[in-house]
């Protein structure tokens, strides 16, 4: 327990959010490796910036590499990967940003408890729907071949379920769809 809590000394969302002129979000994007969410989440956070709105986009890079780097792709270490990700999302929020992240984060309880930390009401599911198919076609980073060759345990799609989301706020297609399209589906949550 926090003995000597001093939020209600600190500069409020509300007047952060005066201050920007715009209202934190969190938009969440969710789907497998290589279905689009990093590429969506980077134009949306672009096009945003050029609009002159504060926004942040968290992912693996930036995330993985730092606060989450002594953490594995165990079934634990993948909770507290999102877990980590959900309070540092919602310190953001509570400066007035708009927050763009970008997980996998495969199923629907550890969704959950990102959409908990973070407040439903300010937490946007988006699931970037793109068939597996399509993603090991893609094969962005060549994690799928790995995986199909054994050399990556536990991949999501291939020997680690997906479960897709059962009420998301929005359902983006790639397939057949250019990203300007899949951004501007997006930036109509904002
Ligand atoms: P993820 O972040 O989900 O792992 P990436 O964004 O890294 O996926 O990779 C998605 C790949 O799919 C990129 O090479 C991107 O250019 C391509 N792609 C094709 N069409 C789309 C689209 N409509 N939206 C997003 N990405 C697309």
């Amino acid at each position: 327990m926090n003995i000597h809590p001093i939020f209600d000394r600190l500069v409020t969302r509300q007047e952060q959010e005066r201050l920007l002129n715009q209202k934190g979000n969190v938009l969440w994007f969710t789907g497998l490796s290589g279905s689009g969410k990093s590429t969506i989440a980077e134009a949306l956070e672009r096009q945003l910036f050029n609009q002159g709105y504060f926004v942040k986009v968290l992912d693996g890079d930036n995330i993985r590499s730092g606060i989450n780097k002594n953490l594995g792709f165990s079934l634990g270490d993948r909770k507290e990967n999102i877990r980590r990700i959900a309070e540092v999302a919602k310190l953001f929020l509570d400066s007035g940003a708009i927050v763009l992240c970008s997980f996998v984060s495969p199923t629907i309880e550890i969704r959950d408890m990102a959409r908990e930390i973070i407040g439903s009401d300010d937490f946007k599911e988006i699931f970037v729907d793109t068939p597996l198919s399509i993603c090991e076609l893609r094969d962005v980073k060549g994690l799928y071949k790995k995986a199909r060759a054994g050399e990556i345990k536990e991949f999501t799609g291939i020997d680690s379920p997906f479960e897709a989301p059962e009420n998301p706020t929005l359902i983006l297609k790639t397939e057949n769809r250019s990203v300007a399209e899949c951004v501007s589906e997006a930036i109509q949550l904002i």
